[in-house]
């Protein structure tokens, strides 16, 4: 009899999603996070931080080519970034395949994700951290980024969920007022927004700062992120004025092709596609931009979540 272990994520008091390990790489407590890493049958390697799925090897190319190369080859001329987290190295690995790009600051609270990442998952990062372009700061980015101003085209915010974690800090009207400090006059911000088809506060809340924060309606464009459980995954990005959808198809072409860049997700027609929004999702952000205080927004359930986890690892199940 094998003993399968399984990991659970609680979504909501009533969904929880497993995932069955095949090895466990590392379980570690870091000074800030529980991080595990372990192999899976279906979705490769799996990064956890506090229970929460934050990459897989299989799936991680879709999140870090969509929140790189949108606002890069829109933008077309990016040459100093700002990645707040993204201690996998994936955001990094995308953004410095551009050979534009002169400058990376990355910016992580967590040494050991990076440590842990370069030992367990070089495959994500591969190689970016040793980029002559690439520079490692170890910190909370929310007290960092006041140390910024007009520097950045590009911040790229990758952090975990807001829920409760180190990450908190990075959601706040503050840290995205330091955020549009920092960035210089053209410059772009994009952030992760969660599965706001399963749970639309976390997206609908940062629409809301961000705009606020910029004085300029903020916006999602959409990835079909599948190791995020919930539906498609909302990109988030604002700008001190316009939007960043206006670039034709024939466009974004041209500018892909010039970057002559390699990528498995990323194309201009899934570029060009991922900002025609279903309604809903239009209607969340409508609502968004026009809500000046958050609370207004439908909330996710409190947090009278069951403590209770099914019946976990060391459930000794027959090998299928
Ligand atoms: N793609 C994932 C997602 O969408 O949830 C994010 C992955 S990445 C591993 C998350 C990173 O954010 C971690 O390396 C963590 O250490 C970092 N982080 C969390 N809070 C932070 C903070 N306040 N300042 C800087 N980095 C932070």
């Amino acid at each position: 009899m094998t003993k399968i272990n399984w990991h659970y994520e609680q979504m909501t008091s009533g969904v929880h999603i497993a995932l069955r390990s095949e090895k466990e790489l590392v379980n570690v407590e870091t000074e800030f996070q529980d991080v595990s890493i372990f192999e899976t049958r279906h979705l490769g390697k799996v990064m956890r931080i506090d229970d929460g799925i934050q990459v897989t090897t299989k799936g991680e190319h879709i999140y870090h080519e969509m929140m790189a190369h949108v606002p890069i080859l829109f933008h077309g001329n990016i040459k100093n970034v700002l990645i707040v987290g993204g201690g996998d190295g994936g955001s990094a690995r995308e953004v410095l395949k551009h050979k534009s790009v002169e400058n990376v600051v990355m910016v992580d609270i967590d040494e050991q994700i990076i440590q842990l990442s370069r030992e367990f998952l070089p495959e994500i990062n591969n190689g970016a951290f040793d980029d002559p372009r690439f520079v490692l700061r170890i910190g909370d980015g929310a007290e960092i980024i006041s140390q910024y101003s007009d520097c950045f085209d590009l911040i790229i915010l990758d952090a975990a969920d807001p829920d409760g974690g180190a990450s908190e800090t990075l959601f706040t009207q503050s840290f995205f007022g330091n955020c549009l400090t920092a960035l210089k006059k053209n410059g772009i911000l994009v952030a992760q927004g969660g599965t706001p088809y399963f749970e639309p506060y976390m997206m609908q809340s940062m629409v809301s700062r961000l705009t606020q924060a910029f004085n300029n309606p903020a916006g999602i464009y959409m990835g079909g992120c599948y190791d995020y459980f919930g539906g498609s995954h909302a990109f988030i990005w604002a700008t001190r004025s316009g939007t960043i959808d206006t670039l034709s198809l024939e466009e974004l072409g041209s500018r892909f092709t010039q970057a002559d860049i390699h990528t498995k997700y990323y194309s201009p027609e899934a570029h060009f596609g991922a900002f025609f929004l279903s309604k809903d999702m239009r209607d969340y952000v409508n609502q968004a931009v026009k809500c000046e205080n958050v609370d207004e927004l439908s909330m996710p359930e409190a947090g009278d979540w069951d403590d209770y986890t099914p019946a976990t690892s060391n459930q000794s199940d027959d090998d299928e």
